[in-house]
């Protein structure tokens, strides 16, 4: 028996086991069903190395090689939360940027709850990584980019919220300009080694952008340039 038969055989990467997860998230705060839902289904062992899929479904941030992290799932499903929530007036969530693929797990949650994601991550080899696993996933209304990701994806824009997976010591104005009127940018913001918050920065017409924090976060830090 390989290791990943073994693994599904005591039942760590189970639907119940996910459903454990989740019900652990909605005691923890997260309200929005669609986005428990979503945890469920998307199976968040094939998003990290073989040897981590028994921790998958502990509520905590995994290695994922090239020295980044996974995101602890409390905090992916609040960020995607926050997403579907954000419009005014009831407005639907159809196009989303993240900035920092990764593991490409954020973005296959975001896949399952809106029209089209696109993502982009400055290190090629996750980047390229990430375009495979959407294919053999079938998650089709994925875009991958390898690119620094301060320059947003401008020739997609407007976007009607941007997901950034990686601790800015600033906003990238850059990302700003990329949101539609009334649109927010989700990320940690904060110094790379000391208090990051998690910060909702709303665009609006005429008006400089209004911010709001949300709780202390950890993440890797947002870099500039590609490698
Ligand atoms: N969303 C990811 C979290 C990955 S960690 C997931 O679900 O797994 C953050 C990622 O942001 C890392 O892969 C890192 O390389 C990437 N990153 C950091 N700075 C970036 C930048 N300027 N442009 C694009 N990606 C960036």
């Amino acid at each position: 028996m390989n290791m990943e038969a073994r693994v599904r055989g005591i039942g760590m990467t189970s639907i119940r086991t996910r459903r454990r997860l989740a019900d652990r998230l909605r005691n923890n705060g997260i309200h929005n069903e669609m986005v428990l839902d979503a945890m469920v289904e998307v199976p968040r062992h094939l998003f990290v190395d073989e040897a981590m899929e028994w921790r998958a479904y502990e509520d905590c941030s995994l290695p994922i090689g090239s020295g980044q992290t996974i995101s602890q799932p409390h905090v992916v499903a609040l960020m995607t939360q926050i997403v579907l929530e954000s419009q005014e007036e009831g407005g639907e969530v159809k196009k989303v940027l993240e900035i920092g693929t990764g593991s490409g797990y954020q973005a296959a949650m975001l896949a399952r709850l809106v029209d089209k994601v696109y993502t982009v991550e400055r290190i090629r080899t996750l980047a390229h990584r990430c375009t495979d696993r959407f294919r053999q996933l079938g998650l089709r209304n994925i875009s991958v980019r390898y690119t620094d990701g301060f320059d947003g994806w401008s020739s997609e824009a407007p976007f009607d919220a941007i997901v950034v997976t990686a601790a800015m010591e600033e906003v990238p104005e850059e990302l700003l300009c990329q949101l539609r009127p009334g649109g927010v940018l989700v990320g940690p913001v904060g110094p790379h080694e000391g208090a990051q918050h998690l910060t909702i920065v709303r665009a609006r017409e005429n008006h400089s952008p209004q911010i709001q924090r949300v709780a202390p976060v950890r993440f890797v830090p947002f870099l500039s340039g590609v490698c």
